[in-house]
């Protein structure tokens, strides 16, 4: 029968917390196999998906493969612990040409020959039905592994298929990631949800200088995040009334600085609410006048909660390598709009004096404003 092996980033799953991380590990796998028919179990040591339908092998590889805590899947033949039966079975993995190794892991040491001599025996089969193939215990091009369990029933495989690795989602608490329609955004949200993060976002829009598709994309990015945080809400604030008090109240140069002191407050709030201990943004150290030091410090001083920024030491080259990688990319780039873009200034202040802030902003109802933007929450729940 074929089936299919799972294995987790043993690193995470040792000492008292075991049992943790393992229960969350077991359940985000179960939430990504419940559109497929297939039984998951745990087996000896190792998940396995036994009784899935071959058309959705595919399928199921792809979701299993973004679960966090997820190490590596190999597609094996279980068969019988019996020689015949798992020569037969190795048979179906020999390489069609070059040079391989049996590699034989013997759990069950009732079975009478040793690890070697099973390697020896199989490899000796392999050869007789290919004979073009070489043998090279070193360096072979491919590698057929039998690993005889306990109960009765060895696995025979080929392929090792890497996963995302990480750590369970649901394990590192909870964290309000600020989506925008860019590229950094949604690779910082991979990048927590990587460590163990349940995410929910926020996104700021400003209707109707920005339009339904600006808004539409970032609901799409954030379907794509999904796959990977296995649940997603969105809340989308207006941003509009605050932006043009700014704009109303305070000079032009110093519109982005407290436009995010805005968002940042806003974010808070949200996490608050739902009870997340942190915010998550795509900024990187430099990338733009918002994102110096001076205006870092801007933005971080209405924070009290943590203020995770995964990509702050990432060059935009790596940031877009990884956004590729979790599928974003393509959708970042469509050219809709972003609340940022409005009223902006010609000349942003890059090094932004904390006291001159203070001044400039002192120009407007603070409390008020953040009131009226969370009372008018719009949330989308991410199917
Ligand atoms: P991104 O590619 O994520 O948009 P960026 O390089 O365009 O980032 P900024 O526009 O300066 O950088 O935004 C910095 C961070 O602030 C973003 O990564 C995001 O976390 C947050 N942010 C910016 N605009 C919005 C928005 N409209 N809604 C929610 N968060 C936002
Ligand atoms: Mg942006």
């Amino acid at each position: 029968m074929k089936v299919i092996i799972i294995r987790y980033s043993e690193i995470h799953l040792k000492g008292n917390n075991r049992d943790y991380f393992e229960s969350a590990l077991v359940s985000n796998i179960k939430t990504v196999l419940k559109d497929f028919r297939c039984q998951f179990g745990r087996s000896n040591a190792r998940y396995i998906i036994r009784n899935f339908d071959e058309n959705d092998l595919e399928a199921i590889i792809q979701a299993v493969k973004n679960v966090f805590g997820v190490h590596s899947l190999s597609v094996a033949e279980e068969v019988d612990t019996d020689l015949p039966a798992i020569s037969n079975a190795a048979l179906a993995f020999a390489p069609n040409s070059g040079t391989f190794k049996v590699v034989t892991n013997r759990a069950d040491k009732r079975f009478p020959m040793k690890s070697m001599e099973i390697s020896a025996e199989i490899g000796g089969d392999i050869l007789d039905a290919h004979p073009d193939l070489k043998v090279d215990l070193v360096s072979p091009d491919n590698t057929v592994y039998i690993d005889i369990r306990e109960n009765g029933k060895t696995f025979v495989y080929g392929t090792t298929i890497k996963a995302v690795n990480g750590m369970p989602v649901g394990t590192g608490g909870k964290g309000i990631v600020m989506l925008s329609g860019g590229i950094d955004s949604p690779v910082a949200a991979y990048m927590m949800a990587k460590r163990g993060m349940t995410l929910r976002a926020v996104h700021f829009h400003s209707f109707p200088y920005t339009s339904m598709q600006a808004r539409q994309k970032v609901l799409d990015l954030a379907k794509i995040i999904k796959k990977y945080t296995l649940h997603m809400t969105v809340d989308v604030v207006s941003f509009t009334e605050i932006q043009t008090q700014i704009h109303e109240k305070c000079p032009e140069e110093y519109m982005i600085t407290i436009m995010r002191r805005f968002m940042m407050r806003i974010a808070e709030r949200i996490a608050k609410m739902h009870g997340a201990g942190a915010v998550i943004t795509g900024e990187s150290l430099g990338q733009v006048a918002s994102q110096t030091l001076e205006s870092i410090t801007s933005t971080n001083s209405v924070a009290t909660i943590p203020v995770f920024r995964p990509l702050i030491g990432f060059d935009k080259d790596e940031i877009i390598e990884i956004s590729n990688k979790i599928g974003t990319f393509e959708t970042s780039i469509l050219p809709y709009e972003d609340c940022c873009t409005i009223f902006l200034p010609k000349r942003p202040v890059t090094k932004p004096r904390l006291d001159h802030v203070l001044r400039v902003e002192s120009a407007l109802d603070v409390d008020a404003l953040v009131e009226n933007a969370l009372n008018n929450i719009e949330t989308v729940v991410i199917e």
